[in-house]
Parts: C-alpha cells; structure tokens; sequence
C-alpha cells in the first residue's frame, strides 16, 4: 500500500459521523443547560415570598434554596470534556443525565408539598403549578438533545404532581387538564428531538459539502495530486518558515520530455492516463519525506521535500532510472517516458522567497532540458 502522503484529500478531516454528533448533543446539551438550574432558584424565592415559607418552615424553605442553589452550580461546573474523545463524551453525557433532573426532583417534592399543605394558599398552588408546567414545557423543547433525558425531566415533574391531584377528589378538573397537557408533552418531546436531529443531518451535510468544496479547490482533477494555486501556497509557508529559523525544504520541478510526441502518437486519452500513472511513480518515490505533490499544470509536476538535498536528489534519480526503466501502463498500453527534473535547496539568502526559489529551480529544470533532457539538475554545481 503507497503512503497517501503530499497528495490533495489526505487531510480531509476523517468525519466519524456518530462521534461528531455525540460533540454536537454534548456541547448542545451543556450550553442549553447553563440557566435552567437558576430558574428553580427563581422560582422557588417567588413561591417562598407569596406562600410566606419563612414564617411556618424557615429551615425546610432555606434547605430548598440551598439545594436547589447547589443543582445551578452543580451544572455550571459539570463542563463537556475539552479533548472531544468519544468515550470521555458518553461518559460525561452520562453523569449529566443523572445530575439534570436532580434540580426537578426537587421541584417535584415542593410542588407536592404545596398540594399538600394547607398552610400553602390559593395563589401559592396556582403559580406553583404554573411554574411546574413552565418547567416541564422547558424540559419537553430544550432537552431535545437527548430524548430520554427530556422524558425523565417531564415525567419526574409531572407524574408527582398528578397523582397528588389525582388522590384529591376536589382536584379533577385540574387533574384531567394537567393529564392532557402531559400527552401534549410527550408529543412535544419528540417532534422537538426529531427537529433536532433533522439539524444534525443538515449540519452535518453542510460540513460534508464544505470540506468536499475546499479539497476541490486545491485538487488537480486528473492525477488527484494538489493544484499549482495550493501548491504556491504552500511553498510560500514553507520560504517563510524557513526565513524565521524553521527546517529548511527542497523543491524539485519535474517536466515530461516530448510528452506531446506521446499524445500525437496515441491521442490525448492515453496521454492523460500517462500523467495519471506518471503521479503514481512520483509519490512511490517521494513519498517518506515529501510534504506535497502537485501537478503545476500540463505534463509539468511540483514536489516540495523536507528531507535532505542528499534525500531528494537520490529519489529523484531513483524516479527518472525507474521511469526509463519501466513503462507507464498509459490506459492498457505501456509506454516509456523520460524526464527532466529541476532540485533545489531553500537559501533565504540566495532566493528571498518561495518565488525566488521557483525561478531558480526552473531555471535548473531548463538547462536539464537543453542538456540533452532524461536528467536531474541540481542548484548546486556539485551536485549536478
Ligand atoms: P519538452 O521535452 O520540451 O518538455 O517537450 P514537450 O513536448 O513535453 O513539451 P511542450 O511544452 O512542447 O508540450 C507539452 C505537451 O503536453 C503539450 C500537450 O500535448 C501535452 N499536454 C499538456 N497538458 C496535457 C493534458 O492535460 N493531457 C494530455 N494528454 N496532454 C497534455
Ligand atoms: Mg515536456
Ligand atoms: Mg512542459
């Protein structure tokens, strides 16, 4: 198996579609979470001021508060996972499941202590079961991440509440509205999950037509090796990471010797399967230390090298022995090509950048040519 090293699609993000979506429910879920504990706390103060807690159970009514107070914290602090690993993600889901309805419970115990108690008035019992039903309708739609996180929120918050008006003969009538509005609920609940979801999958195509797009972009459609617009790119980094002190790069232009005559000869068909098989051999060669392939256009290829010149200059004789060596299999005709080849070290002295480096290559890549052609040519003279 040839390392897909250097060429177009490599680091196109791999998307596990499952584990991103565990990301996305994860970091939907904390950030939809971060207020609901605050609006218990809300509404337990409101009840405590208008049913008077503190004048008949000061130390029940502040231990609520207390709790209640926790539960907001608690959430706040329970932060997703920074790394993203699938197992951390399901695991802190997991916990954030048993530590969500916790808050409701406790809600749920106040509200049945309110239908209670006598002690509790009129108005006490109508805008507890108001803010009950606030908060089960805020389960049913924001919880839609997890659909039976949403259904454990809305049932400990209602199924207290209804059988506690149930078991009250005088409370029917509220019983079998409450009743109907927790079928309303469950209804709720899963149209909101499969909305969310919906998004998910919308998401997710959007993301999948974005990385398609950008690695089009950059993508030489023949030979599947980068374009010369992401190449230049590329080469531009790696001068500037050179002229501040970086690891150094080689360049290396490769140009097919009479490739026209190929195409007279056997028509652009099989001309175009020659480049194909010719950027197959050019990664088998460059491929350990090679940090980008490309075709610069026509039968023209650009390598950029961050091993040694000694490196290059090796795999790019071992290319030209192995193409004069072994035909190309060009669309089930073989057919032999040679070519010329231009190598050159980064100097930021001597080519001030990316470009500078280019021309002096390509100047190299000339004189192989007029030298006779099916020859490397290096920058420095040694070399040569
Ligand atoms: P030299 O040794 O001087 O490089 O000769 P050459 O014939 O390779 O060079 P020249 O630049 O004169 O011609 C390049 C030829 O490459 C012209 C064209 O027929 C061919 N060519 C360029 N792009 C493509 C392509 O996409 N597909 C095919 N099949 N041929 C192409
Ligand atoms: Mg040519
Ligand atoms: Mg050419």
């Amino acid at each position: 198996m040839i390392p897909n090293q250097g060429k177009a699609g490599q680091d196109l993000p791999a998307h596990r579609i499952a584990d991103w979506r565990l990301r996305q429910v994860v970091d939907d879920t904390h950030q939809l979470s971060k207020v609901g504990g605050f609006l218990y706390l809300f509404g337990w103060a409101v009840i405590g001021w208008l049913g008077d807690v503190m004048a008949f159970a000061p130390r029940t009514a502040l231990a609520i508060g207390a709790g209640l107070l926790l539960l907001a914290l608690l959430r706040l602090w329970m932060r997703p996972p920074v790394d993203g690993d699938p197992a951390a993600n399901r695991r802190w889901l997991r916990r954030f499941a048993l530590v969500l309805p916790l808050a409701s419970a406790l809600w749920a115990g106040v509200q049945a202590w309110i239908l209670l108690d006598a002690r509790f008035g009129a108005d006490t019992r109508l805008v507890s079961l108001i803010a009950t039903i606030g908060y089960a309708t805020v389960f049913a739609n924001v919880y839609s991440t997890v659909r039976h996180l949403a259904a454990v929120g809305v049932c400990v918050l209602f199924v207290p509440m209804l059988v506690v008006l149930w078991s009250h003969p005088g409370d029917r009538a509220l019983a079998v509205a409450m009743s109907f509005y927790a079928m309303y609920l469950a209804g709720a609940l899963v149209r909101s999950h499969a909305e969310y979801r919906r998004r998910l999958q919308l998401d997710l195509a959007l993301r999948e037509q974005r990385d398609l797009y950008e690695n089009l972009s950059r993508t030489d459609a023949l030979t599947g090796l980068y374009n010369r617009r992401h190449f230049t790119a590329r080469l531009d980094q790696l001068a500037q990471r050179a002229q501040q002190g970086g690891a150094g790069f080689i360049l290396l232009i490769l140009d097919i010797d009479h490739f026209k005559q190929v195409n007279d000869r056997h028509g652009h068909v099989v001309g175009d399967a020659c480049l194909k098989a010719l950027a197959d051999r050019l990664q088998r060669a460059f491929a350990p230390h090679v940090a980008l392939l490309a075709r610069l256009g026509g039968e023209e290829f650009g390598v950029l090298f961050e091993g040694s010149q000694a490196d290059a200059l090796s795999a790019a004789e071992g290319l030209r022995h192995d193409l004069v060596m072994r035909p190309l299999e060009c669309d089930g005709q073989r057919i032999t090509v040679t070519a010329s080849m231009g190598v050159g070290a980064f100097d930021a002295g001597t080519h001030g950048d990316g470009d500078g480096l280019y021309r002096a290559v390509d100047l190299a890549l000339y004189e192989a040519k007029g030298l006779g052609r099916n020859r490397v040519k290096s920058l420095q003279p040694a070399n040569a």
